[in-house]
């Protein structure tokens, strides 16, 4: 099959001879997209350690159609999208809800920048949903990322009427507005020094703020929401940002850890912060399979729009050329498309 693949940093290489995927038992998924990602991106740059050796075909956030299926939750021709995780099921984690931090994960058989992938019984089932005709891909692709998000603001007890701040205009910043809004957020603010993503940010009914041209963005969400920010969310990956959260905590504030940092990095916490306000830090990685189907569910229900998010497409011949792309400030959520079928 064809499959683009991460072979040294920096350099994806397209081939034509890649060897499918043994298929036993699961679903077998012909690629139609794939969403490239922050995570996908920091590890072909060498930054972030890969879960397979080299080289491997990369891409996580995908739908395509299933062309083989051992499962009666999909037959042949089913339109899908598959989270590429769930917990093992049977850990101390995973029994007691926290799915996202099992260290047994199921995982597919290869990236999705492929033909075709693989996965297996259980994962499909529990991480995965058929796309109805008037779902595209490109929304089905985005079900993983904006699991992550569901799983964000849950773990922040999100209430509606909540005023949140989100740090950073990326693609996982913007979702996090996308769902406030949806969820009944009574105000949404956004902290962002890229132009493009700040005025994206404004279209979908966020109060913005560039920080490099505001002295006091604390003092600026304070006017807008009151006490402070019931949630604030690090939607960006520097220590800088995550100091940024603990200036702008108001009493009360809880600080969602998002994006994730180079590991080592540090901030500096007053103890009276979390002591005497109230203050909460938290965070969390990835999603558990609840939050892929209430993903799901809203993409299906059209409750939130996520195919303003996608801002390039490129075929999967000129994967380098996305990977350039998606480090550009104008570029929020770049498809990687399997073109042809
Ligand atoms: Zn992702
Ligand atoms: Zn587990």
């Amino acid at each position: 099959m064809k499959a683009a693949l991460y072979t040294k940093p920096n350099t994806i290489e397209v081939r034509n001879d890649v060897t499918d995927p043994d298929f036993l038992e699961g679903v077998m998924v012909r690629v139609k997209t794939t969403g490239f990602c922050a995570t996908d991106v920091k590890m072909i740059k060498g930054l972030k350690k890969s879960f397979r050796p080299l080289p491997l075909i990369f891409g996580h956030e995908f739908a395509g159609e299933v062309v083989k299926s051992t499962v009666t939750k999909y037959v042949e021709g089913d339109r899908v999208a598959i989270a590429p995780f769930a917990g093992c099921g049977v850990c101390r984690f995973c029994l007691r809800g926290d799915e996202h931090l099992c260290r047994n994960r199921m995982l597919f058989s290869n990236g999705s920048t492929a033909e075709y992938t693989v996965v297996g019984p259980e994962l499909a089932v529990k991480a995965g949903w058929k796309l109805p005709v008037d779902v595209t891909w490109e929304e089905g692709a985005l079900t993983e990322p904006l699991a992550c998000v569901v799983l964000s603001l849950r773990a922040c007890d999100f209430r509606p009427g909540d005023s949140v701040l989100v740090l950073g205009g990326g693609v996982m910043g913007l979702l996090h507005v996308l769902l406030a809004k949806a969820w009944g957020a009574r105000r949404v603010m956004v902290s962002e020094p890229g132009r493009f993503r700040r005025e994206f940010a404004a279209t979908l009914g966020a109060d913005v703020v560039d920080p490099t041209n505001c002295p006091d963005v604390g003092s600026w969400a304070r006017d807008l929401s009151g006490e402070g920010p019931d949630i604030i969310v690090v939607a960006a990956g520097s220590a800088e940002v995550g100091n940024a959260a603990l200036q702008v905590a108001g009493r009360g504030s809880r600080i969602q850890f998002f994006g994730g940092m180079p590991s080592g990095t540090t901030v500096a916490v007053d103890t009276g912060l979390i002591h005497y306000s109230g203050v909460t830090l938290l965070g969390t990685s990835g999603f558990r399979s609840v939050d892929v189907q209430s993903a799901a569910d809203m993409i299906r229900d059209h409750a939130v729009d996520l195919k303003q998010l996608v801002t390039h497409r490129f075929p999967v011949e000129e994967a380098q050329t996305a990977f350039e792309t998606t480090q550009k400030e104008e570029a929020l959520r770049v498809m990687v498309e399997n073109t042809g079928w």
